[in-house]
């Protein structure tokens, strides 16, 4: 549930599409763009043309699924600037993986377009620690937002710091990280819930302010399709199984509620509601 009533619209640098923000009590929320990766819609495993006839919505006019890449900026009470990812940084265009080529580059540029500078951010949190939300923690060698508290789930800083792609990017932030066992207080108005599967620490972060509450989903969810239909699989899951018993947990759980939920693979990041009617789950923005 949020107030609603303010939703300042934010435009990515490279025009185009505007991108709102979303008010949770106390807290704005906004989407953080830093680039954009496209990918067949057949890069989810088994999936067909006819499955995805009434998911045309997801699509673009190429049949091919848009996923943002970046951030959210969570401006708190007491001046507190936190950034939730960093997005898969400026050196991403030549990154190739079994998708498509991912092209970022823009967080700074955002940022500044939003009147924050990286010495302003308070704190910076990843849901995971994949090379596309973590390619801002450093560069060449030297932390991005040099006055924040970096946090992370213990398990995947554990599983990634050996990681040969990411460990350049994390090794700058460890003596500015912070790490969390379990589900609980990460600062004041964000909550962590741990949603293992899609990495060992993935997590989903619960901000809430009075009566508000919204959710973002980090990689739980990739597209809002995968809400919608138990059955539906994810993608570049660490233990499939578990990831979808994740995911099928979270949809029982906001299905038919008035809580706002996004991640930030969802197009133009924007903030939506799972809704339930006649035993079918239906996607709202
Ligand atoms: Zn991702």
């Amino acid at each position: 549930m949020t107030d609603g009533d303010e939703r300042p619209c934010i435009r990515s640098p490279r025009g185009g599409c505007r991108l709102s923000a979303m008010n949770i009590g106390d807290l704005s929320v906004e989407p953080v763009f830093d680039g954009v990766m496209k990918a067949p819609a057949i890069s989810y495993k088994g999936t067909t043309d006819v499955q995805w006839a009434p998911h045309r919505r997801f699509l673009d006019p190429e049949g091919r699924l848009e996923f943002a890449l970046g951030g959210f900026l969570v401006r708190a009470p007491a001046g507190r600037l936190i950034l939730i990812d960093a997005g898969v940084g400026p050196r991403s265009g030549a990154i190739m993986t079994g998708l498509a080529p991912f092209q970022g580059g823009e967080l700074l540029n955002s940022l500044a377009g939003q009147q924050v500078r990286p010495t302003d951010i308070t704190d910076v949190i990843f849901t995971h620690l994949h090379f596309d939300h973590v390619g801002w923690a450093s560069q060449e060698g030297e932390v991005v937002f040099p006055n924040a508290t970096y946090r992370c789930d213990a398990r995947d800083w554990a599983y990634f710091r050996g990681n040969e792609r990411v460990a350049p990017i994390l090794a700058p932030i460890e003596d500015r990280l912070t790490t969390w066992n379990s589900s609980g207080p990460l600062c004041p108005g964000i909550d962590a819930m741990t949603a293992p599967g899609h990495t060992p620490g993935s997590t989903i972060l619960v901000l809430s302010s009075g009566t508000f509450r919204g959710l973002l989903l980090g990689d739980v969810v990739h597209c809002p399709v995968e809400l919608l239909d138990d059955e539906w699989g994810g993608l570049g899951d660490v233990d499939p199984d578990l990831a979808r018993r994740t995911r099928n947990a979270l949809a029982r759980e906001i299905e038919g509620t008035d809580t706002p939920v996004a991640a930030a693979h969802f197009p133009g990041m924007v903030f939506g509601r799972l809704l339930s009617a006649n035993g079918r789950r239906s996607w709202v923005m």
